[in-house]
């Protein structure tokens, strides 16, 4: 996607939502184009691998830099250049890569679309969902599709950094699930002192229980940390804000 394109996107959805330096982040929203980004992948040596802009692997990236974010906002840390970044990779991710060159002139001569920013606002999508939306929205052929797209997922992401749609009573439901689910990791145990059949059964069934994750600890965790409550940084199975270089 062209600067100018990233830039109108960034500017109109920032305005939506009121934030003062909206022009700051809309300047942002080219960084990765000026600075790329580099993946550090755990391989020793700290092998170097650029991000790409329109791969799987992105909205694992997108999401550290939104959780990023979000964490400077509630620590009222200056957020412009991690949103950005974010957005950037947000808005080129719907592209097709095959037909690349064309669409990129089409969506520089394409408005915005300001339905779908106030769609994204107006819909209740909690934290844990977002990156499954995003890779249900996936690769899209038409220009005016692109721009919808691209819309839709910068509103969501500058929602979830400012105003996120935080579940009701997510603390304490988080909390609660922790303490059920101790009580059935504990439970098999209780049989056995009869034996070490049952030993067997209990390190298999407490196993079980915590991988299926019957109450769901993984999801309210997610929802509960984006919240705020015991602040710590996301972590993805590979992927830290320390993993990513820019350079
Ligand atoms: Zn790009």
């Amino acid at each position: 996607m062209k600067w100018e394109t990233h830039r109108r996107i960034t500017l109109e959805v920032c305005r939506y939502y009121g934030i003062p330096y909206s022009e700051i982040i809309a300047n942002a929203s080219t960084k990765p184009d000026e600075s790329p980004d580099y993946h550090v992948t755990p391989t020793v040596g700290g092998y170097l691998r650029k991000v790409r802009h329109h791969a799987p692997s992105t909205p694992e990236v997108i999401l550290v830099y939104l959780a990023e974010a979000r964490r400077r906002f509630l620590y009222g840390e200056p957020f412009a250049e991690t949103l950005g970044r974010a957005l950037h990779y947000l808005q080129d991710l719907p592209i097709d890569p095959a037909e690349h060159d064309f669409l990129e002139e089409v969506l520089e001569k394409t408005p915005v679309d300001l339905s779908a920013i106030r769609s994204a606002r107006e819909m209740s999508i909690p934290p844990h969902l977002f990156k499954r939306i995003v890779k249900a929205i996936g690769i899209r052929r038409k220009p005016d599709e692109i721009m919808w797209a691209a819309c839709f997922l910068s509103s969501l992401a500058v929602k979830m950094v400012i105003n996120p749609d935080v579940p009701p009573d997510v603390r304490k439901k988080y909390r609660r699930a922790r303490i059920l689910n101790i009580m059935a990791i504990l439970l098999p145990w209780i049989l056995t002192p009869l034996g070490i059949k049952f030993v067997v059964m209990a390190i298999i069934l407490s196993f079980l229980i915590w991988l299926l994750d019957i109450f769901e600890i993984s999801t309210l965790k997610f929802d509960y940390l984006w919240a705020g409550f015991d602040y710590s940084p996301y972590t993805a199975k590979n992927t830290t804000m320390k993993d990513i270089k820019t350079g």
